[in-house]
């Protein structure tokens, strides 16, 4: 017997729904529909400075406009803060977590310090320079005191530790491709990351703990997203790892690119699904426009 594949669909409402999320929307779709699997819509607004009821309501509109169907009820995820609370306290428990206390400033100063003295200083998949990690070696004292304090900090995980913890070599399932073409099995390797903030003080998540919680809750068996998302998930399967949550399958696909050969983003309205209806666009243009499946072959059967 196999059981029922799961994919979803998680949009963060800070803008309106573009051309990108339309070809991810619909190649979610289209998997879904050929393996005769669910497919969810989750709403990821743990960031209330950024997320906004109208753009909420934006993207079911959008959706619904593309023709799309989904799973009610949608899971927001401001209403499981708890949930993520809980995995939280079990990587503070467990001494994988530490309070970062670093301003932008300070990380910006210690690491030119540190180019000064000559030293090379590593950067992320994204360019980011990594964490110095100071704070690692605090004795729980010292954290306590600071954290009552009040001083603001995030809870960076502590890499080194997290590694040593899971003593194994981590991969991930790849039904789509990585930028430089990877597929099927794929080395992860969450350390280019060094250590990635899971949560901060006023909210006890961030994107990679809630993005691994609620797929595992929600019993996602197929992760289909952007390229841009590949090498996150490095971190992703390690989360899995220390937290003994179940491993998808991911897919990643191609990026629509604006005119100008860059990323689409939602503050550049042009691609806008709202502006192109408006224009008198149909959900058909938009189908031959991010053409879902030309760059995508389905996702395997799999037993
Ligand atoms: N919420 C993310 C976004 O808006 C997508 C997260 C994911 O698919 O894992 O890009």
């Amino acid at each position: 017997m196999t059981s029922q594949r799961v994919f979803r669909f998680a949009p963060s409402p800070n803008g309106r729904l573009h051309l990108g999320h339309a070809c991810s929307a619909l190649l979610n779709r289209k998997l879904a529909e050929e393996a005769g699997g669910r497919l969810l819509v989750r709403i990821e607004d743990i960031d209330p400075t950024r997320s906004a009821a109208e753009f909420e309501r934006g993207i079911y509109e959008d959706l619904a406009w593309l023709g799309i169907e989904w799973e009610e009820p949608v899971r927001r995820q401001s209403g499981h803060l708890d949930a993520y609370r809980t995995h939280l306290d079990r990587l503070i428990a467990e001494g994988l977590v530490y309070p970062a206390f670093m301003s932008r400033g300070d990380i910006r100063a210690h690491i030119a310090d540190a180019q000064a003295a000559g030293r090379k200083w590593p950067t992320d998949p994204d360019g980011a320079p990594l964490y110095p990690g100071v704070e690692r070696l605090l004795p729980v004292g010292e954290r306590k005191r600071r954290i009552e304090s009040g001083a603001p900090f995030a809870w960076r995980l502590d890499m080194a530790r997290a590694l040593e913890r899971i003593a194994k070599a981590l991969s991930w399932q790849e039904d789509g491709r990585g930028p430089m073409g990877e597929t099927g099995i794929v080395r992860a390797d969450p350390a280019l990351w060094g250590d990635v903030i899971l949560a901060r003080r006023e909210t006890p998540t961030s994107y990679h703990l809630s993005v691994v919680v609620d797929d595992a809750v929600q019993g996602v068996t197929d992760v289909v997203r952007g390229r841009d998302l590949f090498h996150a998930t490095a971190i992703h399967r390690l989360l899995q790892e220390l937290l003994d949550l179940p491993e998808p399958c991911y897919f990643h696909h191609d990026l629509v690119l604006g005119e100008d050969g860059r990323k689409l983003s939602k503050s550049r309205g042009d691609t806008a699904l709202a502006a192109l209806r408006a224009e008198g666009r149909t959900p058909a243009d938009i189908r031959r426009m991010v053409g879902p499946g030309e760059q995508a072959t389905a996702a395997p059967d799999r037993p």
